[in-house]
């Protein structure tokens, strides 16, 4: 672990990242543990990915956020990966070995912790339905598992990849694959939308009715992005709608305990990026 009186180096490493939270969320979370770190967004394109982290393993960086589009990409770049970003095929944070680099995948963990301690919701015995099957989909699964849900559906606009993730996991627990118009007629208790979509202003083609009585609905992205999936959840009756902004303080909160052993008190900076 770091000495907490010499300034260690972090950042996230995206392409965009200029609008990236997360200096924000870490300087907030070094300041309440008194932690001496730099941490910066900084912009790499993919074909300058293995090069950078090679060259900020040579200068003495202590740790790494991935974010879009590296999530992948960097698992090949790694020597080492923890069993969560194995399961997800996708890392989102690098921490320092004198190797290489060591990657893990907090995604899920930052979800499950979000929907159980900030939102009180319940997942065992419960019927969750994921929509999407890209990185972060895949980040989330194992971790509802864990929570042993009665049947997790995991459904996508391209039909195969459910079926692939679903077989990958089937040892886990009680996971189905779904084409999205093949819900009709179903309902769940907590849907969580982890597709891109709402970046376009768009949702996923669903049929109507899905929500069970009670039913939450929870958005992975946040801002302007889970309005069009949120909005469309409450017109269909879920009783509590979340977008992802508490899972984004959470995934760095976890990242944040990795590299510095220490778990931060996320509810203040929840409340402050809701205060925008
Ligand atoms: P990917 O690009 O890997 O996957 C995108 C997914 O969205 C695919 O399943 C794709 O379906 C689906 N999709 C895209 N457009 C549409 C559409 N118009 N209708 C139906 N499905 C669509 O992205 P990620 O999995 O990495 O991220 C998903 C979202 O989650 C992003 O918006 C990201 O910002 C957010 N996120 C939030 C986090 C947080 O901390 N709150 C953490 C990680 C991600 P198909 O396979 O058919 O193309």
């Amino acid at each position: 672990m770091p000495d907490a009186n010499t300034t260690s180096r972090y950042a996230v490493l995206g392409q965009p990242v200029a609008h990236s939270k997360s200096p924000l969320i870490h300087a907030r979370f070094a300041a309440q543990a008194h932690q001496s770190l730099r941490y910066e967004a900084i912009e790499v394109a993919p074909a300058d990915l293995a090069t950078a982290l090679a060259a900020f393993h040579a200068e003495g960086w202590q740790g790494f956020n991935l974010t879009l589009p590296h999530k992948t990409a960097a698992m090949a770049l790694c020597k080492t990966h923890s069993e969560a970003a194995e399961r997800a095929g996708a890392v989102n944070t690098l921490i320092r070995t004198e190797e290489g680099w060591h990657g893990d995948n907090t995604d899920g963990t930052g979800l499950v912790r979000d929907l159980t301690r900030n939102l009180g919701v319940t997942i065992k015995g419960k019927r969750i339905a994921v929509l999407g099957a890209g990185g972060a989909a895949r980040g989330i699964l194992a971790p509802l598992l864990a929570e042993i849900p009665r049947e997790l559906v995991i459904s996508n606009r391209n039909p195969w990849k459910p079926e692939d993730i679903a077989a990958a996991l089937k040892p886990l627990g009680n996971i189905v694959p779904r084409t999205h118009l093949s819900l009709k007629g179903d309902r769940f208790d907590l849907i969580i939308n982890a597709t891109s979509a709402g970046h376009h202003g768009e949702i996923p083609r669903l049929p109507p009715a899905l929500f069970a009585t009670g039913a939450v609905a929870y958005d992975l992205n946040y801002g302007k992005a889970a309005e069009p999936f949120l909005g469309w959840a409450r017109a269909q009756g879920a009783s509590i709608v979340s977008d992802g902004l508490g899972m984004l303080v959470e995934q760095a909160a976890e990242a944040f305990r990795l590299w510095r052993g220490i778990n931060p008190d996320t509810a203040a900076v929840v409340a402050e990026l809701r205060q925008g």
